[in-house]
């Protein structure tokens, strides 16, 4: 890595909910330190409920953490919040918008609020990076969902920071639309913006991230390079349909894991260094099963992410 300082820096940041109505307080960051590179696509996964959300917003502004600092582009959030928030472009989980402005409008009323004089706005520019160009006079409330997202992107790019945070971007979004919003993310990437987005879809992550951490009960859970993360575990899995119902599993000590997936089809999970698909197979054999049919696969990061939370649970 080089000496370039991180985008965005993160450190032994704490969030405690007060509970509402008697309910508990709710401690939804632990201490979390994390930075993030320049000029990447950072992805920040966990399931629902992991902290995502809340690590975002404290760097919106909208949530005050308990502890910790962040730095925005080497701008302190709370001694110089000014310019951590000119350095920072955030598109919520939520939509929310007050329906009786246009798309030109909502840019525009943007940005008036982050002082930008008129002759220098880029509302049309924005408009045409979205695809909205042909929505720049109609009602917000006429957009599809999608076109709000990409409304909501564009506005988030107003002031031209050079990081956009995406807080679960394709949540509910169709196909199609998933897409398109993977073209912009990408072309913003391109011209140098800096993009960090949430997800809890790991496939998602996997093809988009140069670079993946993983929360849970807000603690990281691991930080690596995409590639790294994937090939990390070095597991493959074998998938074995069977001539007979299952009546006992198949078992060896280098077996990771063994599953019955159908009636008929048992999935082992091994480890590369340890054996090969071959040994698997010659196993089950031994054991009594006639394999009729076999198909091997990597362990994707779903896989990792089992293994790697439900070790950290385990802890
Ligand atoms: P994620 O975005 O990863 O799904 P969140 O940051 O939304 O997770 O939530 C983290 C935890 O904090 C959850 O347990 C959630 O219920 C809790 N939480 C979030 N917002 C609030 C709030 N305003 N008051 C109390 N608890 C909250
Ligand atoms: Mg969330």
């Amino acid at each position: 890595m080089s000496d370039t300082p991180p985008a965005i820096e993160i450190r032994d940041v704490v969030k405690r909910y007060a509970g509402s109505k008697g309910a508990e307080p709710k401690l939804a960051l632990k201490g979390l330190s994390l930075d993030i590179p320049q000029g990447g696509v950072f992805g920040l996964l966990g399931p629902n409920g992991a902290g995502k959300s809340t690590l975002i917003n404290i760097m919106a502004g909208t949530v005050n953490k308990t502890g910790g600092t962040i730095r925005i582009w080497g701008h302190d959030i709370d001694e110089d919040s000014r310019n951590a928030k000119l350095s920072i472009g955030i598109v919520p989980q939520e939509i929310i918008f007050d329906p009786f402005f246009t798309p030109f409008e909502v840019l525009e009323n943007q940005g008036g609020m982050y002082g930008i004089a008129k002759a220098l706005r880029r509302s049309d520019e924005l408009l045409r990076a979205v695809r909205l160009e042909d929505k720049r006079n109609a009602y917000a409330r006429t957009l599809s969902g999608g076109m709000k997202r990409r409304l909501l992107i564009a506005k988030a790019m107003v002031h031209s920071p050079p990081i956009l945070v995406l807080d679960e971007p394709t949540a509910g979004v169709d196909v199609e639309l998933r897409k398109q919003l993977w073209e912009l993310v990408g072309e913003l990437n391109a011209e140098g913006v800096t993009v960090v987005l949430t997800t809890h879809y790991l496939e998602e992550a996997e093809q988009l991230c140069d670079r993946i951490a993983i929360i849970n009960h807000g603690e990281l859970i691991t930080n690596k390079p995409t590639r790294e993360l994937v090939g990390m575990m070095g597991e493959k899995i074998v998938a074995v349909t069977v001539d007979k119902d299952i009546a006992e599993m198949p078992s060896d000590p280098r077996f990771r894991k063994c599953e019955a997936v159908g009636e008929r089809v048992i999935e082992v999970t091994y480890d590369k260094a340890e054996m090969t698909a071959g040994q698997v197979l010659a196993r089950l054999q031994e054991q009594g099963f006639t394999i009729e049919d076999v198909s091997t696969r990597e362990a994707d990061l779903e896989d990792v992410f089992v293994q790697l939370t439900s070790a950290v649970e385990a802890a």
